[in-house]
C-alpha cells in the first residue's frame, strides 16, 4: 500500500454568501479520498460540481467547513501546517497572464524560491532545472509575455517546480490553451509526473487528456460519483452521459456499435485501440 499524498476525510464546504438570508452554498459534500505518492489523478465533472473548491482545499486555500483535509498527513486546518502545505503541494490555474510577475522569464520562475528564503545560489540552481524539466531553458531570458499561451503554462509549472513539490493540482490548466499548447502542456505534466515522480491532480474537461490517467475521480453536485481506471469510467458510458460529459469519441463509437449488434469490446480509449478492434471483427 502507498503512502497517501492527499486525503479528505468526509468533507464538506459551504460558501457563505453576503446576503440578510445568511444562504449558505454547499459546494463539497461528504467527500473522501486518497491520492497516493507518484499517482496522476484527473477529476472530471461539470461545471459547478465544485472540482476548484476540492482542488483548493488540496494546498489548504480553502479551509473544510467540516471534515479534514491532509496533506502528506499534515492537517490543512492547522495554522503551523499551511507554510509546509503550500510547499508540498502546488497549484496551476487556467489563465497563465494571471501567474507570471515578472519581466523576464527566469526572474518569474525564481519568484516562488525567493519568497522561500532560499540562498540565491541554490535559487539559481533550481531555476536552470525547473526551466530544463518543463523544456524552456532557451527562454530563460525572453519577456513571458511575448511567448505562447502553452510556453507561459509551462513557465508557471517551472516556477512551481522551483518549489521542489511533491504535488501540483493543475485547475483546467490547458482551457484557455489552441491545440498545440495544449498538447505541450499535457506532455510536461505527464512529463513531470512519470519522470520525476510528481504527484498530478489535473482538472479536466478534455477526455482525451483523462484517458492518459491512472486514475478518473468523477464529481457531481460537490460528491464524488464514481471513481477508477479510465477504462473503468469511460466504458460506462451511461452515468458519463448522465452526468452531462462525453467519453472520447472513439470509446462512444464502440458503445454505438456494441447497441447495434456488433461483437466489440467497449473499452476503447484510443484510435490504434479501435483499428485493432475493428481489424479482428469476423
Ligand atoms: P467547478 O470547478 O466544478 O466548476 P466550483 O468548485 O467552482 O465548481 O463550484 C462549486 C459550487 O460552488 C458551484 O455551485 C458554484 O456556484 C459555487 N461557488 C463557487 N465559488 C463560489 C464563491 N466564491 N461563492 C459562492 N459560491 C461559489
Ligand atoms: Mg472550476
Amino acid at each position: 500500500m502507498k503512502d497517501n499524498m492527499i486525503k479528505c476525510k468526509d468533507l464538506t464546504f459551504e460558501y457563505s454568501q453576503n446576503n440578510e438570508n445568511e444562504v449558505k452554498k454547499l459546494a463539497i459534500d461528504g467527500v473522501n479520498l486518497e491520492i497516493s505518492k507518484g499517482e496522476f489523478v484527473v477529476v472530471l465533472g461539470h461545471n459547478g460540481s465544485g472540482k476548484s473548491t476540492l482542488a483548493k482545499h488540496m494546498n489548504a486555500l480553502l479551509l473544510p467547513s467540516s471534515g479534514k483535509v491532509y496533506v502528506e498527513g499534515l492537517d490543512t486546518t492547522e495554522q503551523n501546517n499551511v507554510w509546509n502545505i503550500r510547499n508540498k503541494a502546488g497549484m496551476v490555474f487556467q489563465n497563465p497572464d494571471n501567474q507570471i510577475v515578472a519581466t523576464i522569464v527566469e526572474d518569474d520562475v525564481a519568484f516562488g524560491p525567493e519568497n522561500l528564503g532560499i540562498d540565491p545560489i541554490e535559487i539559481r540552481k533550481r531555476v536552470d532545472e525547473s526551466l530544463k524539466k518543463v523544456g524552456m531553458y532557451e527562454y530563460r531570458s525572453h519577456a513571458p509575455h511575448l511567448l505562447s499561451g502553452g510556453q507561459k503554462q509551462r513557465i508557471a509549472i517551472a516556477g512551481i517546480l522551483a518549489m521542489r513539490p511533491d504535488c501540483i493540482i493543475f485547475d483546467e490548466p490547458t482551457a484557455m490553451l489552441d491545440p498545440s499548447g495544449r498538447k505541450e502542456v499535457i506532455q510536461t505534466i505527464k512529463n513531470i509526473n512519470k519522470k520525476y515522480g510528481i504527484t498530478i491532480v489535473l482538472i479536466t474537461h478534455y477526455m482525451e487528456e483523462a484517458v492518459e490517467a491512472d486514475r478518473i475521480v468523477i464529481m457531481d453536485k460537490g460528491k464524488v460519483l464514481k471513481e477508477g481506471t479510465p477504462i473503468q469510467i469511460f466504458s460506462d458510458v451511461d452515468m458519463m452521459k448522465s452526468v452531462g460529459l462525453d467519453v472520447p469519441q472513439v470509446t462512444e463509437l464502440a458503445f454505438e456499435l456494441k447497441k447495434s449488434g456488433i461483437n466489440i469490446d467497449c473499452d476503447i480509449l484510443t484510435i490504434d485501440e479501435m483499428v485493432n478492434a475493428l481489424c479482428q471483427l469476423k
